[in-house]
């Protein structure tokens, strides 16, 4: 472990301070510890944070084991979930922000039993080109919205998304207000699901995510520094 993993205690109670006074009342702050150690998201706790952004479920398996005494944790998984950890994430997480595809969302709801309720999910969409993406395209996710909503299994509390690296401000602000104008279209046609969640912005752009509607923001570096 380098040198730099180590973030000093003092600061990471600073950066979330200030990241609070920031933020309107209702925006959950997910702290996204991802490559950095158990240790950083003691602290991180002992500064008031409770929400937790993972992208690997092995990693979130490893630190729930070295946090067990922290329980009321929310476990958010964040990243792109291959068919065969959905069992492991469904048993470790209480929250996937990235069901990217018709596929990986049948296989959670196949995944779901009695014993096994469904996390709460969100739909990644795209509302840029992103090669480098998982996740729908607006109008595919509006194509493939039926076959969704009869996963009758599925807890579905809203969308995510990320804007792209390189865009301007002016484009990422107008992409941000597209995905919660598309939110709200989805609303209008959603049988099942009241759809109340917008998880979006990163510690590059989570002030124009807030101020275009976010109701949850992903941020690491602004909390935990440089990976
Ligand atoms: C890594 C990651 C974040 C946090 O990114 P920062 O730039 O460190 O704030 C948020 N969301 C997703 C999906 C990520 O992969």
């Amino acid at each position: 472990m380098s040198e730099t993993e180590f973030t000093n205690s003092a600061q990471i109670a600073r950066r979330i301070a200030e990241l609070r006074s920031e933020l309107p009342e209702g925006v959950r702050t997910i702290a996204v510890s991802k490559y950095k150690p158990a240790a950083v998201i003691r602290e991180a706790y002992a500064a008031g944070i409770r929400d937790i952004g993972e992208s690997r479920i092995q990693e979130v398996i490893e630190k729930r084991q070295l946090l067990a005494d922290l329980p009321d944790i929310t476990w958010h998984f964040i990243g792109h979930l291959q068919s065969n950890k959905v069992n492991a994430a469904l048993a470790n997480v209480d929250w996937i922000h990235s069901v990217d595809s018709l596929k990986l969302a049948r296989r959670i709801n196949h995944a779901i039993t009695s014993d096994v309720p469904s996390p709460k999910l969100c739909l990644q969409v795209k509302f840029a080109p992103d090669p480098d993406k998982f996740g729908w395209e607006a109008d595919e996710l509006l194509r493939d919205w039926d076959e969704l909503e009869v996963l009758d299994r599925l807890d579905v509390r809203g969308l995510m998304t990320i804007a792209p690296l390189g865009l301007t401000e002016d484009e990422t602000r107008a992409l941000f207000e597209r995905a919660r104008q598309f939110l709200q279209e989805l609303r209008v046609n959603a049988k099942r699901w009241s759809l109340e969640d917008l998880s979006m912005g990163m510690s590059n752009d989570y002030r124009l995510a807030i101020a275009a509607g976010a109701t949850a923001i992903r941020v690491g570096r602004t909390i935990f520094g440089e990976r």
